[in-house]
């Protein structure tokens, strides 16, 4: 018994990569040659990654947070092939998307990382890309350290749950994150490049600004699959600097795409248009209501609270658990833009 468990011990050592993915990511099957990496739970959390097999080699939408997040999905490609990764595609510029590049880059010494014109210039400015790492590597310390404190004052169970989580997770990243160089990406494009492989074509679609100014949608027009990034996510939507009124106008174009399955950038892979249907729903509630507030002479603070009531009991059910929280963001960016502070 001894013995089998030094055995146990010693075959982990060897494989700690496959260890890790197997805590990190679900793998599933979404059409032939074609997987969805799901994240699991995670500190600093991790978007999904999408795996499409090809002839002479792999391509992999967005890297996940952290080199060894990376690292755990390059541990479930091999699982799958022993054909290199050849292509990468950042879909957006949020870190937790492409932090993780640089494991695929040392894995795989020729490989090509693609993204639009755009979002290789957002990962290189405004505080958002290497610059956010360096802020963040100051700053986390100093985080970490407050919810030391929060911990120490609260007997709440479940909030003392996440706080350990967090701090435990985040302390473990933060060694990894300083020693961190993000590679950018080596090819871009405007408004589409198709990748052909033997029988299969990966089309890159640009289809305006959504989730970030330079989204990119996977698509598969064969297998009726794409993956695409947070543009349309299994959770609630993040708006951040671009405006929802583009945000549906982007949604809209994608929905002209054929497709059964998008594999997005959080959350679970949905099947048919129902949740882009919901997203353009929820889009336009959130511009009447917050315009209408807005126009009324509600100041920001109560529209937050207002508008945010009634968008909560309308679609509660309808989106993840974190709906209620995120939807107050929502709102105050909303409102910054239809009172013309931000555009
Ligand atoms: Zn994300």
């Amino acid at each position: 018994m001894e013995r089998l468990g030094w055995v146990i011990l010693v075959l982990l050592c060897l494989s700690p990569d496959r260890a890790l993915a197997q805590a990190l990511f679900d793998v599933k099957p979404v059409a032939e040659g074609v997987y969805a990496a799901m994240a699991r739970p995670h500190r600093p959390e991790n978007g999904n990654s999408a795996f499409v097999l090809l002839d002479d080699g792999v391509l992999v939408v967005d890297t996940a947070s952290t080199p060894s997040s990376a690292r755990a999905l390059i541990a479930e490609i091999r699982k799958l092939t022993p054909r290199p990764v050849k292509w990468i595609v950042n879909t957006h510029f949020h870190w937790d998307h492409y932090w993780g590049n640089q494991a695929f880059v040392e894995a795989f010494p020729s490989v090509d990382i693609i993204s639009s014109q755009r979002t290789r210039l957002d990962m290189g400015r405004m505080g958002l890309g290497n610059a956010l790492l360096a802020r963040w590597s100051l700053e986390i310390p100093a985080t970490i350290a407050d919810w030391k404190r929060q911990l120490e004052q609260t007997t709440e169970l479940d909030r003392r749950q996440r706080l350990t989580e967090r701090i435990q997770g985040w302390e473990v990243a933060l060694p990894e994150l300083k020693a961190m160089r993000p590679a950018m990406p080596t090819l871009t494009f405007e408004r589409r490049v198709v990748l052909h492989s033997g029988a299969r074509t990966v089309e890159l679609l640009w289809l305006g600004r959504g989730h970030t100014a330079g989204d990119v949608v996977v698509y598969l027009p064969q297998e009726r699959v794409m993956a695409t990034g947070d543009l349309l996510a299994g959770d609630t939507p993040y708006i951040a600097d671009i405006t929802p009124y583009e945000w549906i106008r982007t949604l809209e174009a994608l929905e002209k795409l054929d497709f059964d399955i998008a594999i997005p950038g959080h959350g679970e892979v949905m099947g048919g248009k129902e949740k882009l249907l919901l997203w353009k729903e929820y889009f336009r509630d959130l511009m009447a209501e917050t315009e209408s507030a807005y126009a009324a002479g509600t100041t920001l603070e109560d529209a937050v609270k207002q508008v945010s009531a009634r968008l909560v009991e309308k679609y509660r059910d309808r989106f993840a658990g974190d709906f209620p929280q995120a939807v107050e963001g929502n709102v105050s960016a909303t409102y910054r833009i239809v009172s013309g502070q931000q555009n």
